[in-house]
């Protein structure tokens, strides 16, 4: 049992704030409780003048990206986000090896514990490398003391073999572990391949994770191809029948889209600093705010930081409030929670050194976390009751080391991409 002695907790749902010690079981099922006394010699963390309250989740990474930070860019500039995709992720995703994957998966985990995420659903690509690529991720997440749900990118761009190859690693890690069947995007699956993946979800139980309608490439490519929009084409393949489903992206869904997915159970996954990096838009959420969750595509591991982002984009679309994305960003514990995942109890908390210059309290929470709160005030976090970050430190491995070994890997990385 942890003890948070004298915290500040705010209730992530009600946002009501309350002070007092806090004794954090561990484990799956592990509860958080107020208690009068900490028992002596208990492990006690001192909260004194912190706020405490429930970690992040990061509904879309790709962890595989983090040894990218800093590379050599292409070649020549991309003209468009397809382009983006052949000059830069689809190079690299097809470099990467057994150290890498692992290397990256590390960086990232140690990037989002840091930002005071505890679960992070990835989706992964190495198309030259599918087997056993998920569970070496899971243990770099695991090492480092965070919750996940991965899934492996299927897609037909790199052909019938390596499709093949990533439809056996996905059941194969399915039938071990909590997790989702990927699939790039509509614009690199085929109809057997669409119908595979759909079979394999239902079969295992699980929901699909796929990017939809990131740019209006993907839509004008399915109605090219398919004579519907994405979102028909999903529906139909019984795609769209899951609550465990996410669908990444959804910036270029149209009315009708929108409204196929609302009648759906799936979930929308928005990605607003990717989005800008890619100039594909910006989310129009018209309606389907209750099934919106906050991811980072990549970009990072900083959820703060994409509920600031997703804030500012909506203004010029519809506007949303500090609350309304305070609520986004929280959105995923429901997702989680309704489906039954695991990982991601009351006892994963974050502990945060905020101490602004202007009254807090429940009313104006959401005014502060989305324009005072940053990653600069983790201090500490807490993964099913054990300390994973304690102030400013990762406690679980060894920071120096791992980081050690993801520059040897980002350096055979970049070697490889230029050659
Ligand atoms: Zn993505």
């Amino acid at each position: 049992m942890l003890y948070l002695r004298d915290a500040t907790v705010v209730d992530s749902d009600t946002l009501a704030f309350r002070r007092g010690n806090l004794a954090v079981e561990e484990g799956d099922a592990g509860r958080a409780r107020f208690v009068d006394r900490v028992p002596s010699h208990a492990r006690v963390l001192d909260c004194s003048g912190r706020l405490v309250t429930r970690s992040f989740i990061i509904a879309h990474h790709h962890l595989y990206s983090s040894l990218a930070l800093g590379m050599p860019p292409p070649g020549r500039s991309p003209r468009d986000f397809v382009d983006i995709l052949r000059l830069v992720w689809w190079k690299l995703d097809k470099c990467l090896d057994r150290e890498m994957i692992y290397a990256s998966a590390l960086a990232g985990a140690m990037e989002a514990a840091r930002c005071g995420a505890t679960f992070v659903i990835d989706h992964h690509s190495s198309p030259n490398w599918p087997s056993g690529s998920l569970e070496l991720i899971a243990r770099a997440l695991e090492e480092v003391g965070l919750s996940h749900l991965l899934c492996l990118e299927l897609s037909d761009r790199d052909g019938a073999a390596a499709r093949e190859e990533g439809l056996v690693e996905t059941r194969r890690y399915l039938r071990r572990r909590q997790g989702l069947v990927g699939l790039h995007a509509s614009f690199t699956v085929s109809d057997s391949l669409l119908a595979s993946a759909v079979e394999l979800a239902r079969s295992e139980d699980a929901g699909l994770h796929v990017h939809v309608a990131e740019a209006p490439s993907d839509q004008a490519a399915c109605l090219r191809e398919h004579g519907v929009r994405v979102l028909e084409r999903l529906r139909r393949a019984g795609a769209l029948e899951s609550p465990r489903t996410l669908l990444a992206h959804g910036v270029h869904l149209d009315a009708g889209g929108r409204a196929r997915l609302k009648r759906s159970p799936a979930w929308l996954v928005q990605n607003p600093e990717s989005n800008q990096h890619n100039a594909v838009g910006e989310l129009f959420v018209d309606g389907l705010e209750r099934r919106v969750l906050l991811g980072t595509d990549g970009m990072h591991g900083d959820m703060l930081a994409s509920a600031r982002a997703a804030y500012l984009s909506a203004q010029a679309r519809g506007g949303l409030s500090p609350l309304g994305a305070w609520r986004r960003l929280r959105r995923a514990h429901d997702y989680l929670s309704q489906n039954g995942f695991s990982g991601d109890g009351p006892n994963n908390l974050v502990v945060l050194d905020y101490r602004p210059p202007t009254p807090v309290r429940d009313a104006n929470w959401a005014a502060h976390a989305v324009y005072g709160l940053g990653r600069a005030h983790v201090e500490s976090v807490i993964a099913r009751g054990r300390l994973v970050v304690e102030k400013g430190r990762l406690v679980r491995i060894d920071e120096e080391q791992a980081r050690a070994l993801a520059r040897r890997q980002a350096e055979r990385l970049w070697r490889r991409l230029r050659s």
